[in-house]
């Protein structure tokens, strides 16, 4: 079997490795398809605040049940990884906030990820895994991760009305969060980037789109305002925004910024008087794990606009250059 290591250098390499046993009360799952996302790049670029090397990368895969000493889970059987092991014991857990555990560690980060043909799963890590029915194509199951984000960001805003939504960055969370949003039913999603290109394709129909090389948001949007804003890239909301946020608006705090901006200004009287609702979000809780892969499961939202590059889990080095020059947006490895 193939493991992909980002080295303490920073160096991605290609190891052959000899195949894991299944531990006892666990199973074995043998990788069907995983994708890279830009966290992955930024860890081999410039490292990431929860990553610790030497590290096999990853945090979006499905695979097969191909050993189990588990009744629970059968071989043949098909599963989503959820990023995080957690401990289900901790109050967080208790709340279901499993992504804030006392005990996570979370793949790809801190502790070994899905970039290797087999993975072996002790039985207390079992809870990870969510089955999902056979014939489910797994390059549409390995979304669930970055789905899922993307709706644990959004659900923070119950009491929203769907009317204009902003969405700051085209790549692949952007037009996921689009996606999204149109399923939820939407009347108006824009999609704002300063690479032209990156609006031009893999969007979802109806998507309008904002070039920021050309016409400044605030010009564009001054008349119509806001109901929901995200920031789908660092430093997204590094303007003055507050202006177009319509009364009782919603702030996404889903990407942070870069080091050294993390101080935004926050127009205070905007916030009071529109009654404006800020939230932060930072990865995703099983249970909006679990309905990300229902919703894509039944169908419920349409991603086919993405056209994946696909390679073996060798051309790992090649998929995160194809992705650093935003060649495309999603790199999905179906070969292990
Ligand atoms: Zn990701
Ligand atoms: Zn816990």
């Amino acid at each position: 079997m193939k493991k992909v290591l980002l080295n303490e250098d920073r160096r991605l390499e290609v190891v052959e490795a000899s195949p894991p046993v299944t531990p006892p009360g666990g199973v074995l799952v043998s990788m069907k398809a995983a994708a890279i996302c830009r966290t992955d790049l930024k860890m081999v670029q410039s490292g990431q605040k929860d990553l610790s090397l030497p590290r096999i990368l990853g945090h979006e895969g499905v695979g097969e049940i191909t050993g189990s000493h588990n009744p629970s889970f059968k071989i043949g059987t098909m599963v989503a990884i959820y990023p995080g092991i957690f401990c289900g014991k901790c109050e967080q857990c208790r709340m279901g906030v499993t992504a804030k555990c006392e005990k996570i560690k979370i793949f790809g980060f801190n502790k070994d990820g899905f970039f290797r043909s087999i993975i072996p799963f002790p039985e207390e890590q079992l809870s990870s895994l969510v089955p999902f029915p056979q014939g489910v194509d797994p390059e549409r199951a390995v979304l669930a991760e970055p789905l899922s984000c993307c709706l644990s960001a959004v659900d923070k805003f119950r009491y929203v009305k769907k009317e204009r939504a902003l969405i700051i960055g085209a790549g692949a969370v952007g037009s996921i969060f689009a996606a999204l949003l149109k399923m939820e039913g939407w009347k108006e999603i824009i999609l704002a980037d300063k690479n032209r290109e990156r609006l031009s394709r893999e969007l979802p129909e109806g998507v309008e789109v904002i070039d920021t090389s050309k016409s400044s948001l605030l010009e564009s949007l001054k008349d119509k305002g806001v109901d929901l804003i995200i920031p789908a890239c660092p430093d997204g909301l590094n303007w003055p925004f507050w202006e177009i946020m319509n009364p009782g608006g919603c702030v996404s705090f889903f990407s942070g910024n870069r080091k050294g901006n993390e101080l935004l200004p926050i127009d205070m009287n905007a916030v009071h008087y529109k009654e404006l609702t800020l939230a932060g979000s930072y990865g995703c809780n099983i249970g909006d794990f679990r309905s990300a892969l229902n919703i894509l499961v039944e169908g419920k939202i349409d991603i086919t606009f993405f056209q994946f590059y696909r390679i073996p889990v060798e051309g790992i080095p090649d998929g995160m250059g194809v992705l650093s020059r935003q060649e495309i947006k999603k790199v999905i490895i179906n070969r292990f």
